[in-house]
Protein backbone atom coordinates (compact mmCIF):
# COMPACT_ATOMS: atom_id res chain seq x y z
CA UNK A 1 0.00 0.00 0.00
CA UNK A 2 1.32 3.62 -0.60
CA UNK A 3 0.71 7.33 0.89
CA UNK A 4 0.79 8.47 3.77
CA UNK A 5 -1.47 7.67 6.89
CA UNK A 6 -2.87 10.59 8.82
CA UNK A 7 -5.15 10.25 11.94
CA UNK A 8 -7.32 12.27 13.66
CA UNK A 9 -5.44 12.82 17.28
CA UNK A 10 -7.94 13.65 19.49
CA UNK A 11 -4.73 13.86 22.32
CA UNK A 12 -3.35 16.80 19.91
CA UNK A 13 -7.28 17.88 18.39
CA UNK A 14 -5.10 17.58 14.77
CA UNK A 15 -4.83 15.16 11.86
CA UNK A 16 -1.13 13.82 12.31
CA UNK A 17 1.29 11.76 10.07
CA UNK A 18 0.91 8.34 11.75
CA UNK A 19 4.50 7.45 12.61
CA UNK A 20 4.64 4.53 14.50
CA UNK A 21 7.36 4.08 17.20
CA UNK A 22 8.88 0.49 15.72
CA UNK A 23 7.42 -0.04 11.92
CA UNK A 24 6.83 -2.34 10.49
CA UNK A 25 4.93 -2.91 14.10
CA UNK A 26 2.03 -1.39 15.67
CA UNK A 27 0.22 -1.51 18.67
CA UNK A 28 -3.31 -0.73 19.34
CA UNK A 29 -5.29 -1.11 22.37
CA UNK A 30 -8.74 -0.71 22.64
CA UNK A 31 -11.23 -0.79 25.29
CA UNK A 32 -13.24 -3.65 25.14
CA UNK A 33 -16.82 -4.56 26.74
CA UNK A 34 -18.25 -4.57 30.46
CA UNK A 35 -19.81 -8.09 30.09
CA UNK A 36 -22.61 -7.47 32.37
CA UNK A 37 -25.17 -7.86 29.33
CA UNK A 38 -25.51 -7.77 25.50
CA UNK A 39 -23.66 -5.62 23.74
CA UNK A 40 -25.70 -2.96 22.00
CA UNK A 41 -25.37 -1.73 18.39
CA UNK A 42 -23.71 1.44 19.54
CA UNK A 43 -21.05 -0.45 21.24
CA UNK A 44 -21.41 -2.85 18.40
CA UNK A 45 -20.34 0.65 16.40
CA UNK A 46 -17.62 1.57 18.30
CA UNK A 47 -16.13 -1.95 17.66
CA UNK A 48 -16.83 -2.14 13.95
CA UNK A 49 -15.12 1.08 13.83
CA UNK A 50 -11.62 -0.03 15.14
CA UNK A 51 -11.97 -3.11 13.19
CA UNK A 52 -11.91 -0.66 9.92
CA UNK A 53 -8.72 0.55 11.46
CA UNK A 54 -7.20 -2.91 12.28
CA UNK A 55 -8.18 -3.81 9.10
CA UNK A 56 -6.72 -0.61 6.93
CA UNK A 57 -3.27 -1.07 9.45
CA UNK A 58 -2.77 -4.63 7.93
CA UNK A 59 -3.70 -3.74 4.50
CA UNK A 60 -1.18 -0.97 4.46
CA UNK A 61 1.75 -3.57 5.81
CA UNK A 62 1.78 -3.08 9.44
CA UNK A 63 2.34 -5.73 11.65
CA UNK A 64 -0.05 -5.10 14.34
CA UNK A 65 -0.68 -6.19 17.85
CA UNK A 66 -4.40 -5.09 18.62
CA UNK A 67 -4.92 -5.62 22.26
CA UNK A 68 -8.82 -5.14 23.45
CA UNK A 69 -9.42 -6.00 27.03
CA UNK A 70 -12.63 -7.81 28.60
CA UNK A 71 -13.91 -5.91 31.77
CA UNK A 72 -15.13 -8.54 33.87
CA UNK A 73 -14.44 -6.42 37.41
CA UNK A 74 -14.17 -3.30 38.78
CA UNK A 75 -16.49 -1.13 37.27
CA UNK A 76 -19.16 0.16 39.30
CA UNK A 77 -22.64 1.38 38.31
CA UNK A 78 -22.06 4.84 38.71
CA UNK A 79 -18.88 4.75 36.42
CA UNK A 80 -17.48 6.14 39.08
CA UNK A 81 -16.55 4.97 42.02
CA UNK A 82 -19.71 4.17 43.98
CA UNK A 83 -22.37 1.59 43.45
CA UNK A 84 -22.33 -1.99 43.01
CA UNK A 85 -20.26 -3.31 40.43
CA UNK A 86 -22.20 -3.99 37.22
CA UNK A 87 -21.00 -7.74 37.19
CA UNK A 88 -21.62 -8.88 40.98
CA UNK A 89 -25.38 -7.07 40.31
CA UNK A 90 -26.28 -8.94 37.18
CA UNK A 91 -24.58 -12.14 39.07
CA UNK A 92 -27.18 -11.18 41.68
CA UNK A 93 -30.22 -10.86 39.64
CA UNK A 94 -30.16 -14.12 37.11
CA UNK A 95 -29.27 -16.21 40.46
CA UNK A 96 -25.61 -17.01 38.82
CA UNK A 97 -21.55 -16.82 39.70
CA UNK A 98 -20.32 -13.66 38.78
CA UNK A 99 -17.92 -15.81 36.29
CA UNK A 100 -20.72 -17.19 34.71
CA UNK A 101 -22.59 -13.49 33.80
CA UNK A 102 -18.76 -12.89 32.68
CA UNK A 103 -18.70 -16.09 29.91
CA UNK A 104 -22.14 -15.70 29.70
CA UNK A 105 -21.67 -12.23 27.95
CA UNK A 106 -18.48 -13.05 26.81
CA UNK A 107 -19.27 -15.62 24.19
CA UNK A 108 -22.43 -13.22 23.30
CA UNK A 109 -19.91 -10.97 22.71
CA UNK A 110 -17.91 -13.24 20.42
CA UNK A 111 -20.57 -14.18 18.64
CA UNK A 112 -22.10 -11.15 17.77
CA UNK A 113 -18.68 -9.98 16.91
CA UNK A 114 -18.07 -12.89 14.76
CA UNK A 115 -21.67 -12.45 12.69
CA UNK A 116 -20.74 -8.86 11.54
CA UNK A 117 -17.27 -9.81 10.83
CA UNK A 118 -15.08 -8.25 13.15
CA UNK A 119 -11.53 -9.88 13.56
CA UNK A 120 -10.90 -10.39 16.92
CA UNK A 121 -7.91 -8.89 18.61
CA UNK A 122 -4.21 -10.45 18.83
CA UNK A 123 -4.81 -10.41 22.76
CA UNK A 124 -8.21 -10.66 24.75
CA UNK A 125 -6.67 -10.40 28.58
CA UNK A 126 -9.15 -9.97 31.25
CA UNK A 127 -9.26 -7.67 34.14
CA UNK A 128 -9.81 -10.85 36.74
CA UNK A 129 -6.35 -12.26 35.02
CA UNK A 130 -4.61 -9.06 35.77
CA UNK A 131 -4.97 -8.37 40.06
CA UNK A 132 -1.61 -8.87 40.18
CA UNK A 133 -0.03 -6.38 38.09
CA UNK A 134 -3.09 -4.27 39.37
CA UNK A 135 -1.91 -4.39 42.58
CA UNK A 136 1.86 -3.92 41.57
CA UNK A 137 0.71 -0.95 39.99
CA UNK A 138 -1.36 0.27 42.68
CA UNK A 139 1.89 0.35 45.06
CA UNK A 140 4.21 2.06 42.02
CA UNK A 141 1.92 4.71 41.92
CA UNK A 142 1.71 4.68 45.83
CA UNK A 143 6.11 4.76 45.90
CA UNK A 144 5.91 7.84 43.68
CA UNK A 145 3.60 9.94 46.14
CA UNK A 146 1.00 10.26 43.95
CA UNK A 147 -1.78 8.17 45.34
CA UNK A 148 -2.37 7.58 49.27
CA UNK A 149 -4.41 4.74 50.96
CA UNK A 150 -7.79 5.55 53.51
CA UNK A 151 -9.17 3.17 55.12
CA UNK A 152 -8.12 -0.28 52.77
CA UNK A 153 -8.78 1.98 49.70
CA UNK A 154 -6.13 3.20 47.56
CA UNK A 155 -7.17 6.52 45.71
CA UNK A 156 -4.95 8.33 43.14
CA UNK A 157 -4.07 12.17 44.03
CA UNK A 158 -5.27 14.38 41.09
CA UNK A 159 -4.12 17.47 42.59
CA UNK A 160 -1.13 16.13 43.63
CA UNK A 161 -0.46 14.72 40.30
CA UNK A 162 -1.39 17.87 38.76
CA UNK A 163 1.13 19.56 39.89
CA UNK A 164 3.93 18.40 37.89
CA UNK A 165 1.64 16.68 35.12
CA UNK A 166 -0.94 17.71 32.47
CA UNK A 167 -3.98 16.08 34.57
CA UNK A 168 -7.18 16.82 31.77
CA UNK A 169 -4.36 17.11 28.32
CA UNK A 170 -6.92 14.74 26.58
CA UNK A 171 -10.10 15.85 27.41
CA UNK A 172 -8.95 19.44 27.31
CA UNK A 173 -10.56 20.17 31.06
CA UNK A 174 -9.17 22.63 33.37
CA UNK A 175 -8.66 21.18 36.64
CA UNK A 176 -9.93 24.18 38.52
CA UNK A 177 -13.14 24.07 36.40
CA UNK A 178 -13.66 19.94 36.89
CA UNK A 179 -13.28 20.81 40.75
CA UNK A 180 -15.76 23.37 41.14
CA UNK A 181 -18.17 21.37 38.66
CA UNK A 182 -17.55 17.90 40.88
CA UNK A 183 -20.26 17.49 43.48
CA UNK A 184 -19.32 15.82 46.86
CA UNK A 185 -21.07 12.21 46.09
CA UNK A 186 -22.41 10.58 49.03
CA UNK A 187 -19.69 8.21 50.42
CA UNK A 188 -16.65 9.76 48.67
CA UNK A 189 -15.78 11.16 51.70
CA UNK A 190 -12.75 9.53 52.49
CA UNK A 191 -11.59 10.70 48.85
CA UNK A 192 -8.99 13.75 49.78
CA UNK A 193 -10.76 15.54 46.42
CA UNK A 194 -13.70 14.16 44.47
CA UNK A 195 -11.49 14.65 41.48
CA UNK A 196 -9.39 11.47 43.03
CA UNK A 197 -10.49 8.49 41.69
CA UNK A 198 -9.82 4.85 43.16
CA UNK A 199 -7.26 2.33 42.50
CA UNK A 200 -7.86 -0.09 44.47
CA UNK A 201 -11.44 -0.07 46.67
CA UNK A 202 -11.95 -1.96 50.56
CA UNK A 203 -14.53 -4.65 49.66
CA UNK A 204 -17.34 -4.31 51.70
CA UNK A 205 -18.56 -7.95 53.45
CA UNK A 206 -21.59 -8.18 50.68
CA UNK A 207 -19.12 -7.68 48.00
CA UNK A 208 -18.47 -11.12 45.94
CA UNK A 209 -15.65 -10.20 43.55
CA UNK A 210 -12.67 -9.69 46.08
CA UNK A 211 -8.84 -10.39 46.32
CA UNK A 212 -6.58 -10.09 48.69
CA UNK A 213 -3.75 -6.88 48.78
CA UNK A 214 -1.45 -5.29 50.72
CA UNK A 215 -4.59 -3.25 51.93
CA UNK A 216 -6.96 -5.71 52.82
CA UNK A 217 -9.36 -7.65 50.59
CA UNK A 218 -10.86 -5.24 47.89
CA UNK A 219 -10.89 -5.10 44.12
CA UNK A 220 -8.81 -2.83 41.49
CA UNK A 221 -10.47 0.43 40.12
CA UNK A 222 -11.99 0.03 36.39
CA UNK A 223 -9.46 2.46 35.25
CA UNK A 224 -6.30 0.57 36.15
CA UNK A 225 -6.63 -2.34 34.23
CA UNK A 226 -6.64 -0.88 30.81
CA UNK A 227 -2.99 1.32 32.16
CA UNK A 228 -1.88 -2.03 33.35
CA UNK A 229 -3.06 -4.63 30.48
CA UNK A 230 -2.00 -1.97 27.42
CA UNK A 231 1.55 -1.56 29.24
CA UNK A 232 1.76 -5.21 29.79
CA UNK A 233 1.13 -6.52 26.19
CA UNK A 234 2.34 -2.93 24.14
CA UNK A 235 4.82 -1.31 26.75
CA UNK A 236 4.66 2.10 28.68
CA UNK A 237 4.60 4.08 25.04
CA UNK A 238 2.66 2.58 22.55
CA UNK A 239 1.10 3.87 19.08
CA UNK A 240 -2.25 4.14 19.48
CA UNK A 241 -4.89 3.56 22.03
CA UNK A 242 -9.20 3.85 21.19
CA UNK A 243 -12.28 3.19 22.43
CA UNK A 244 -15.70 5.14 22.28
CA UNK A 245 -15.71 9.19 22.78
CA UNK A 246 -17.45 8.34 25.91
CA UNK A 247 -14.76 7.13 27.29
CA UNK A 248 -12.48 10.53 27.03
CA UNK A 249 -13.08 11.46 30.69
CA UNK A 250 -12.57 10.23 32.85
CA UNK A 251 -11.92 6.83 31.87
CA UNK A 252 -8.68 7.95 29.47
CA UNK A 253 -8.08 10.66 31.21
CA UNK A 254 -6.85 8.88 33.88
CA UNK A 255 -5.39 6.02 32.61
CA UNK A 256 -3.22 8.81 30.66
CA UNK A 257 -2.39 9.93 34.55
CA UNK A 258 -1.93 6.43 35.99
CA UNK A 259 0.62 5.15 33.00
CA UNK A 260 2.45 8.59 33.26
CA UNK A 261 2.42 8.07 37.47
CA UNK A 262 3.59 4.70 37.00
CA UNK A 263 6.41 5.04 34.16
CA UNK A 264 7.19 8.70 34.01
CA UNK A 265 6.73 9.06 30.54
CA UNK A 266 3.85 12.08 29.66
CA UNK A 267 2.78 10.60 26.59
CA UNK A 268 2.18 6.95 27.02
CA UNK A 269 -0.01 6.63 24.22
CA UNK A 270 1.12 8.45 21.28
CA UNK A 271 -2.35 8.59 19.26
CA UNK A 272 -5.83 8.81 20.68
CA UNK A 273 -8.06 7.71 18.47
CA UNK A 274 -12.28 8.16 19.85
CA UNK A 275 -15.31 6.68 17.90
CA UNK A 276 -18.26 8.53 17.91
CA UNK A 277 -21.65 7.65 19.53
CA UNK A 278 -24.63 5.71 17.45
CA UNK A 279 -27.64 7.74 18.00
CA UNK A 280 -31.40 6.70 18.27
CA UNK A 281 -33.78 9.22 18.20
CA UNK A 282 -31.17 11.65 17.53
CA UNK A 283 -29.86 10.65 21.52
CA UNK A 284 -26.92 8.12 22.52
CA UNK A 285 -27.80 5.06 22.28
CA UNK A 286 -27.53 3.28 25.81
CA UNK A 287 -28.77 0.75 27.85
CA UNK A 288 -29.22 2.37 31.31
CA UNK A 289 -31.61 5.24 29.05
CA UNK A 290 -33.37 2.62 27.65
CA UNK A 291 -32.64 4.07 24.46
CA UNK A 292 -31.09 0.94 22.24
CA UNK A 293 -31.35 -1.46 19.68
CA UNK A 294 -30.02 -5.16 20.03
CA UNK A 295 -28.00 -6.61 16.89
CA UNK A 296 -30.31 -9.22 16.90
CA UNK A 297 -33.22 -7.19 17.06
CA UNK A 298 -31.85 -6.16 13.47
CA UNK A 299 -30.76 -9.43 12.71
CA UNK A 300 -34.73 -11.27 13.51
CA UNK A 301 -36.45 -7.98 12.56
CA UNK A 302 -37.93 -7.52 16.21
CA UNK A 303 -40.86 -5.28 16.46
CA UNK A 304 -41.78 -1.99 17.91
CA UNK A 305 -38.35 -0.79 16.71
CA UNK A 306 -37.27 -2.82 13.68
CA UNK A 307 -39.71 -3.05 10.45
CA UNK A 308 -38.56 -6.38 9.07
CA UNK A 309 -34.87 -8.26 9.47
CA UNK A 310 -31.68 -6.62 8.13
CA UNK A 311 -28.65 -8.41 6.81
CA UNK A 312 -25.41 -8.25 9.69
CA UNK A 313 -23.64 -7.26 6.25
CA UNK A 314 -26.09 -4.36 5.39
CA UNK A 315 -25.81 -3.56 9.12
CA UNK A 316 -22.30 -3.34 8.73
CA UNK A 317 -22.66 -1.51 5.27
CA UNK A 318 -24.61 1.36 7.28
CA UNK A 319 -21.75 1.62 9.86
CA UNK A 320 -19.40 2.13 7.49
CA UNK A 321 -21.23 5.03 5.36
CA UNK A 322 -20.42 6.94 8.06
CA UNK A 323 -17.01 8.41 9.65
CA UNK A 324 -15.91 6.90 12.59
CA UNK A 325 -15.64 10.49 14.43
CA UNK A 326 -18.92 11.59 13.14
CA UNK A 327 -22.28 10.66 15.49
CA UNK A 328 -24.42 8.65 13.47
CA UNK A 329 -28.32 8.27 14.11
CA UNK A 330 -29.91 4.94 13.45
CA UNK A 331 -33.41 4.75 11.40
CA UNK A 332 -34.98 1.81 9.52
CA UNK A 333 -35.31 4.44 6.54
CA UNK A 334 -31.66 5.06 6.63
CA UNK A 335 -31.10 1.08 7.18
CA UNK A 336 -32.88 0.17 4.40
CA UNK A 337 -31.27 2.57 1.96
CA UNK A 338 -28.27 0.71 3.02
CA UNK A 339 -29.37 -2.48 2.60
CA UNK A 340 -30.51 -1.32 -1.22
CA UNK A 341 -27.06 -0.05 -1.81
CA UNK A 342 -24.84 -2.54 -0.28
CA UNK A 343 -27.16 -4.70 -2.74
CA UNK A 344 -25.49 -2.96 -5.63
CA UNK A 345 -22.34 -3.47 -4.63
CA UNK A 346 -23.23 -7.59 -3.74
CA UNK A 347 -24.59 -7.75 -7.55
CA UNK A 348 -21.26 -5.75 -8.93
CA UNK A 349 -18.91 -8.34 -7.37
CA UNK A 350 -20.97 -10.75 -9.02
CA UNK A 351 -20.73 -9.23 -12.09
CA UNK A 352 -17.25 -8.86 -12.02
CA UNK A 353 -16.98 -12.63 -12.48
CA UNK A 354 -18.57 -12.81 -15.09
CA UNK A 355 -17.07 -9.98 -16.82
CA UNK A 356 -14.42 -9.97 -20.27
CA UNK A 357 -12.42 -8.08 -20.57
CA UNK A 358 -12.46 -5.34 -23.58
CA UNK A 359 -9.35 -4.59 -26.41
CA UNK A 360 -9.09 -1.16 -24.45
CA UNK A 361 -9.60 0.67 -21.51
CA UNK A 362 -12.03 3.66 -21.20
CA UNK A 363 -11.75 4.63 -17.38
CA UNK A 364 -8.65 4.46 -15.32
CA UNK A 365 -8.14 1.90 -12.76
CA UNK A 366 -5.24 3.17 -11.47
CA UNK A 367 -6.24 6.53 -10.46
CA UNK A 368 -9.05 4.58 -9.29
CA UNK A 369 -7.27 3.10 -6.66
CA UNK A 370 -5.33 5.69 -5.62
CA UNK A 371 -8.17 7.76 -4.89
CA UNK A 372 -9.35 4.55 -2.98
CA UNK A 373 -6.06 4.60 -0.82
CA UNK A 374 -6.57 8.00 -0.45
CA UNK A 375 -9.74 8.16 1.36
CA UNK A 376 -8.35 5.31 3.77
CA UNK A 377 -5.20 7.39 4.44
CA UNK A 378 -7.52 10.05 5.35
CA UNK A 379 -8.08 9.58 8.84
CA UNK A 380 -9.97 6.21 7.39
CA UNK A 381 -12.30 7.47 5.21
CA UNK A 382 -14.81 4.89 4.79
CA UNK A 383 -17.78 6.94 3.30
CA UNK A 384 -15.43 8.36 0.77
CA UNK A 385 -14.31 4.67 0.05
CA UNK A 386 -17.75 3.52 -0.10
CA UNK A 387 -18.71 6.65 -2.74
CA UNK A 388 -15.43 5.43 -4.95
CA UNK A 389 -16.35 1.67 -4.96
CA UNK A 390 -19.89 3.02 -6.43
CA UNK A 391 -17.59 4.76 -9.29
CA UNK A 392 -16.66 1.34 -9.64
CA UNK A 393 -20.25 -0.14 -9.44
CA UNK A 394 -20.96 1.75 -12.46
CA UNK A 395 -18.01 1.00 -14.25
CA UNK A 396 -18.66 -2.31 -13.72
CA UNK A 397 -22.11 -2.29 -15.02
CA UNK A 398 -21.30 -0.20 -17.89
CA UNK A 399 -18.75 -2.88 -18.92
CA UNK A 400 -21.73 -5.18 -18.61
CA UNK A 401 -23.97 -2.95 -21.07
CA UNK A 402 -21.88 -2.36 -23.79
CA UNK A 403 -21.04 1.76 -22.44
CA UNK A 404 -17.62 0.94 -20.93
CA UNK A 405 -14.46 -1.67 -21.21
CA UNK A 406 -11.70 -2.59 -19.62
CA UNK A 407 -9.26 -4.52 -21.06
CA UNK A 408 -7.60 -7.93 -19.44
CA UNK A 409 -4.85 -6.15 -17.06
CA UNK A 410 -7.25 -3.17 -16.14
CA UNK A 411 -10.40 -5.88 -15.59
CA UNK A 412 -7.28 -8.06 -13.04
CA UNK A 413 -6.48 -5.16 -11.22
CA UNK A 414 -9.86 -3.94 -10.37
CA UNK A 415 -10.86 -7.30 -9.45
CA UNK A 416 -8.19 -7.77 -7.05
CA UNK A 417 -8.48 -4.04 -5.27
CA UNK A 418 -12.55 -4.36 -5.58
CA UNK A 419 -11.64 -7.38 -3.09
CA UNK A 420 -9.35 -6.16 -1.22
CA UNK A 421 -11.94 -2.84 -0.64
CA UNK A 422 -14.83 -5.04 0.23
CA UNK A 423 -13.66 -7.76 1.82
CA UNK A 424 -10.87 -7.47 3.52
CA UNK A 425 -10.97 -3.84 4.17
CA UNK A 426 -14.55 -2.92 4.67
CA UNK A 427 -14.94 -6.33 5.93
CA UNK A 428 -17.87 -7.54 4.26
CA UNK A 429 -18.13 -11.02 3.37
CA UNK A 430 -19.22 -12.58 0.14
CA UNK A 431 -21.25 -15.63 2.32
CA UNK A 432 -23.78 -13.28 4.54
CA UNK A 433 -26.85 -13.82 4.88
CA UNK A 434 -27.75 -11.66 1.92
CA UNK A 435 -25.39 -13.41 -0.71
CA UNK A 436 -26.86 -16.94 0.98
CA UNK A 437 -29.83 -16.03 0.21
CA UNK A 438 -29.04 -14.96 -3.21
CA UNK A 439 -27.08 -18.40 -3.61
CA UNK A 440 -30.57 -19.93 -2.59
CA UNK A 441 -32.57 -17.21 -5.58
CA UNK A 442 -29.63 -18.15 -7.94
CA UNK A 443 -30.32 -21.95 -7.36
CA UNK A 444 -33.69 -21.36 -8.10
CA UNK A 445 -33.59 -19.43 -11.39
CA UNK A 446 -31.06 -21.32 -12.74
CA UNK A 447 -33.38 -24.28 -12.70
CA UNK A 448 -35.98 -22.12 -14.22
CA UNK A 449 -33.61 -20.93 -16.70
CA UNK A 450 -32.81 -24.29 -17.83
CA UNK A 451 -36.36 -25.84 -17.51
CA UNK A 452 -37.12 -22.57 -20.19
CA UNK A 453 -34.45 -23.27 -22.30
CA UNK A 454 -35.66 -27.20 -22.93
CA UNK A 455 -38.90 -25.34 -23.73
CA UNK A 456 -37.46 -23.42 -25.99
CA UNK A 457 -35.90 -26.33 -27.69
CA UNK A 458 -38.85 -27.98 -27.77
CA UNK A 459 -40.33 -24.92 -29.27
CA UNK A 460 -42.72 -24.68 -25.98
CA UNK A 461 -42.94 -20.77 -26.53
CA UNK A 462 -46.00 -20.23 -24.04
CA UNK A 463 -44.10 -22.19 -21.16
CA UNK A 464 -40.97 -20.51 -22.16
CA UNK A 465 -42.55 -16.66 -22.08
CA UNK A 466 -45.03 -17.66 -18.78
CA UNK A 467 -41.51 -18.28 -16.95
CA UNK A 468 -39.94 -14.76 -18.09
CA UNK A 469 -43.00 -12.93 -17.16
CA UNK A 470 -43.54 -14.41 -13.73
CA UNK A 471 -40.17 -14.20 -13.42
CA UNK A 472 -40.89 -10.23 -14.13
CA UNK A 473 -43.70 -10.11 -11.85
CA UNK A 474 -41.68 -11.38 -8.68
CA UNK A 475 -39.28 -8.86 -9.78
CA UNK A 476 -36.57 -10.48 -11.61
CA UNK A 477 -35.87 -9.29 -15.75
CA UNK A 478 -34.81 -12.13 -17.90
CA UNK A 479 -32.10 -11.23 -20.85
CA UNK A 480 -31.86 -13.57 -23.70
CA UNK A 481 -28.63 -12.81 -25.89
CA UNK A 482 -25.59 -13.92 -27.81
CA UNK A 483 -24.31 -16.22 -25.04
CA UNK A 484 -27.72 -17.41 -23.64
CA UNK A 485 -29.85 -15.84 -20.79
CA UNK A 486 -28.56 -13.75 -17.94
CA UNK A 487 -30.56 -12.33 -15.26
CA UNK A 488 -30.70 -9.11 -12.63
CA UNK A 489 -33.06 -7.90 -10.38
CA UNK A 490 -35.14 -5.48 -11.26
P1 LIG B 1 -19.05 -0.45 27.73
O1 LIG B 1 -19.32 -1.92 27.69
O2 LIG B 1 -20.17 0.35 28.30
O3 LIG B 1 -17.73 -0.15 28.39
O4 LIG B 1 -18.93 0.04 26.21
C1 LIG B 1 -18.14 -0.61 25.25
C2 LIG B 1 -17.78 0.38 24.17
O5 LIG B 1 -18.95 0.87 23.49
C3 LIG B 1 -17.04 1.63 24.67
O6 LIG B 1 -15.96 1.91 23.81
C4 LIG B 1 -18.08 2.71 24.58
O7 LIG B 1 -17.50 3.98 24.37
C5 LIG B 1 -18.87 2.27 23.37
N1 LIG B 1 -20.24 2.83 23.31
C6 LIG B 1 -21.17 2.90 24.28
N2 LIG B 1 -22.31 3.48 23.83
C7 LIG B 1 -22.09 3.78 22.53
C8 LIG B 1 -22.87 4.39 21.49
N3 LIG B 1 -24.13 4.80 21.69
N4 LIG B 1 -22.30 4.54 20.27
C9 LIG B 1 -21.03 4.12 20.02
N5 LIG B 1 -20.25 3.54 20.96
C10 LIG B 1 -20.76 3.37 22.20
ZN1 LIG C 1 -10.42 1.07 29.09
Amino acid sequence: MSGKLYIYNSLTRTKQLFEPLNPPFVGMYVCGPTVYNEVHLGNLRTFISFDLIYRWLIASGYKVRYVRNITDVGHLENDADQGEDKISKRARLEQLEPMEIVQKYTNSFHQVLDIFNCLPPSIEPTATGHIVEQIEMTKTILSKGLAYEVNGSVYFDVKKYAEKHAYGILSGRNIDELISGTRDLDGQEEKRSPLDFALWKKANPEHIMRWPSPWGEGFPGWHLECSVMSSKYLGTKFDIHGGGMDLKFPHHECEIAQNCAASGDEEPVRYWIHGNMLTLNGKKMSKSEGNFILPRDLLHGTPPLVDKPYSAMAIRFFMLQAHYGSTLDISMEALSASEKAYRRVVQAMKELNNQKPGNTSTWDVKVWNLACEAAMNDDFNSPVLIAHLFEAVRIINGCKDGSQQLDEPSLNFLKKQMYLYVYDVLGLKPEDETSGKMNQLEGVIKLLLDIRKSARDRKDWATSDLIRDELLKAGIIIKDGKEGTTWEIN
